[in-house]
């Protein structure tokens, strides 16, 4: 065997991806300034109309289909097997703190990078139109991410989106904890199920000074807390990841009053299905016992929210080789108890989410997500653009036909529990 022989054989280069890099190329300066518009004129969950016109618009096709506040551009062949790739519409109810002239000044911003996303969309579709692609690409401009109801849930249950015929679901979301040019690509879940818990503990108020006339709730809830707090620790197998976290406690309106009830709200992030199950029943099953110690009575109701984040394995293998080919490095998977409705997607399609950095060398206490100095640089436009084509190429080639795709279908229907409205599941 001659020293040739014996070198590691490098994936055959794809052709298709290497023109779709070279066209996405002369379309990042427009993308840019795109991106500095969307983020200076940022719109809620629910109301991203003029976004999504504009993004359609940009991506050659103003008058695209809508789905609620939300568009699909399909970009190819306009029947037959698809892939698709999502980007979000919505920005956040935080007020910008950043210095650069394109800031929001409206109340809203773009604190999770979603403009950076729309923007990296137009990159790649725009890309596809010029140079085609081995599949038609439907980019899912998605409203509501950050608010309920969850917008993900209304384009996977849409007549719309079915018509498709999607064969792949592709998904970026920029990342401060992961350095720039890097990707995480994990096979898997990678993010959380959520779900919102809501806790009513009622006493008898009366008068602070003579509390033995009343039942206090207040006291009542804070060994509700307590108690809580047992059943990741105690209840919950140490080697299945879960948090509870109870978020807000309200209760009262003056120092000397002793109120009727204490509501508390809190968020439960589970990975395995039967850890959700039971653990909204051990959460009832606490409060309610804790409380009555207190002669109090607690009521639980739960919002049930995004579902595991999944991503297909085969599709991760392939587009990790992609991602090599488009000059982005490929990083230890990012796995957290965050969560994000993209996994609405993944329970209907095989699909993708990868996280794609943003974190600048020598701050690594930089703002994170939802801060309201986040601020991705520009270059990230052309970053995710590439990651994103490089999944959709990787989707393209790596053997989900439409067979597959179906049994996918079928067996995650078999699984699927009826919504039961939502609960919210910010990252
Ligand atoms: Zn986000």
């Amino acid at each position: 065997m001659t020293a040739a022989e014996r070198q590691p054989t490098a994936p055959p280069a794809s052709a298709v991806l290497t023109a779709l890099l070279q066209a996405a190329d002369q379309e990042v300066p427009a993308a840019v300034a795109l991106r500095r518009e969307l983020h200076a004129t940022p719109e809620l969950g629910g109301h991203e109309t003029r976004t999504a016109s504009r993004v359609a618009a940009a991506l050659g096709e103003p008058g695209a289909p809508s789905v609620t506040t939300g568009r699909l551009v399909r970009i190819g062949a306009a029947s037959g097997p698809s892939v698709a790739i999502r980007a979000e519409l919505d920005a956040l109810p935080v007020t910008e703190q950043t210095p650069v002239a394109w800031a929001s000044r409206n109340g809203a911003s773009h604190a999770c990078g979603h403009d950076v996303h729309l923007a990296a969309l137009t990159v790649a579709g725009r890309a596809v139109r010029r140079v085609g692609g081995p599949l038609p690409l439907v980019a899912v401009l998605q409203p509501r991410e950050e608010s309920y109801p969850s917008g993900a849930q209304d384009m996977v249950g849409s007549p719309q989106l079915e018509a498709q015929d999607i064969r792949a679901m592709v998904g970026v979301h920029v990342h401060p904890d992961i350095a720039r040019g890097q990707v995480s690509v994990g096979p898997g879940p990678v993010n959380a199920a959520y779900d919102e818990v809501t806790i009513t503990v009622r006493g008898r108020g009366g008068h602070a000074a003579y509390p033995h006339e009343t039942r206090d709730p207040v006291l009542a809830a804070a060994h509700v807390i307590l108690a809580l707090q047992h059943l990741i620790s105690r209840r919950t197998d140490p080697m299945h990841s879960a948090v509870l976290t109870i978020g807000t406690v309200q209760a009262g309106t003056a120092a000397n009053v002793i109120p009727e009830q204490v509501v508390l709200t809190g968020s439960l992030r589970t990975f395995e299905p039967a850890d959700r199950a039971s653990l909204w029943s051990a959460v009832s099953a606490t409060a309610g016992a804790t409380a009555e110690a207190y002669e109090c009575t607690a009521q639980a109701s739960f919002a049930r929210g995004e579902p595991v984040l999944n991503n297909d394995p085969a599709l991760a293998t392939a587009t990790a080789a992609c991602l090599a080919q488009a000059g982005l490095h490929v990083v230890e998977p990012l796995r957290s108890c965050g969560s994000d409705d993209f996994a609405y997607y993944c329970a209907r399609y095989p699909s993708l989410m990868m996280f794609a950095g943003v974190g600048q060398p020598g701050t690594p206490d930089g703002p994170g997500l939802h801060h309201p100095a986040f601020l991705p640089p520009e270059g990230a436009v052309g970053e995710v653009a590439r990651a994103m084509l490089a999944g959709y190429v990787a989707a393209c080639s790596a053997g989900l036909p439409g067979a597959a795709a179906q049994a996918h279908r079928d067996a995650t229907d078999r699984m699927r529990i009826a919504p039961d409205g939502g609960g919210r599941g910010p990252h």
